[in-house]
């Protein structure tokens, strides 16, 4: 297994702290009173990371209450919305509509910030892997950006996008993508499957694996990006996370259930690295801002009254131990 540690532009996963996200938890917390009053359409759900029953309460945010399992210490909505309804959700809100307005108006270098990495990982990879060009499976689409430059950078010989997040940008996709918004098999398989941000928002993340492990060529690549509970950040700031909420935080699994449904679904980690910088940092202001709300008397002396050399040693240590909320996984089908 290859542990890269990529120290750069990988904050995407933590723009909980700016004038972005505010707005967005505003338009969010009207838009949850207006779609899921009725709780009785909620359903209850064994833990999405590894089936268990033995579920207890970890906090209540937002009229939501997420339950840690027992067994593979994952943290999830419980009760939830079904997947018909999230995705209704996730077209028609407001919360949702804002963040893809506001995204459109992104400069070419924050995009840039906030994809680069992930394109040039895939380069990487596919220039490592594939000998011929192969064929590409975004799943959960939301970034016209994404899709351009994948289709403008890379030798493939097909992009399809699974059940894309983009609605009223779709029309910004480039032509030649092929839409794919139901769950269906793919009679030839796929060679390169990608998933960013994506499985904390599934309604069933156990479902999409099992379809990965199903429609990935053997040999093909299965990609993530997510967010871990096992991360300093949720671990320490449980519930007071700034960027944790019900919808886009639907699902946190550990990090040992992340990798074990992976390999349940027939492939091999070639790559873990939860390549996070702000970690730290983040806790620091969330921590100062909520002084006495948050006890954690280490945690409240080290960050408080040590300087930032303690501060950039700790950053390194949760990096090179994995121990960042930001997880990046790459994972090859046997
Ligand atoms: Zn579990």
């Amino acid at each position: 297994m290859r542990s890269a540690i990529n120290l750069e532009h990988l904050e995407s996963s933590n723009l909980g702290a700016g004038r972005f996200y505010r707005g967005y938890v505003e338009l969010l917390v009207q838009d949850i009173v207006n779609y899921f009053q009725d709780r009785t359409l909620f359903q209850k759900v064994p833990c999405p990371g590894c089936g268990g029953l033995e579920l207890t309460l970890a906090y209540e945010k937002m009229g939501f209450a997420f339950e840690r399992c027992l067994g593979c210490g994952s943290i999830f909505v419980n009760p939830r919305p079904d997947e018909v309804v999230l995705d209704e959700f996730n077209r028609s809100s407001s919360a949702c509509r804002y963040g893809r307005r506001e995204t459109l108006g992104l400069t070419e270098i924050q995009l840039n910030h906030l994809h680069g990495p992930n394109i040039q990982w895939l380069s990487e990879l596919m220039d490592e892997r594939f000998e011929v060009s192969p064929t590409l499976l975004d799943y959960g689409s939301s970034s016209p950006y994404f899709l351009n430059r994948a289709m403008d950078e890379f030798s493939l010989s097909a992009i399809v996008s699974f059940r894309p997040q983009l609605f009223e940008c779709q029309s910004l996709a480039p032509s030649g993508i092929i839409f794919m918004p139901e769950w269906r098999d793919i009679p030839d398989g796929i060679d390169m499957i990608t998933a960013f941000h994506s499985i904390e928002r599934m309604a069933d993340c156990r479902k999409f694996f099992t379809w990965a492990g199903k429609n990935c060529r053997k040999n093909g690549l299965l990609l993530l990006t997510t967010t871990t509970c096992s991360g300093f950040e949720y671990q320490v700031l449980g519930e007071h996370a700034s960027n944790i909420n019900p919808i886009n935080r639907m699902n946190l699994l550990s990090l040992e259930a992340l990798t074990d449904q992976i390999v349940a679904a027939g492939f091999e980690i070639v790559e873990l690295s939860t390549p996070g910088r702000l970690d730290v940092e983040i806790v620091r202001s969330a921590m100062a801002a909520a002084r006495g709300k948050i006890v954690e008397p280490f945690w409240e002396y080290l960050l408080h009254f040590r300087d930032e050399q303690t501060f950039n040693n700790l950053q390194t240590f949760l990096q090179m131990n994995r121990l960042s909320s930001f997880v990046r996984i790459a994972a090859c089908k046997l």
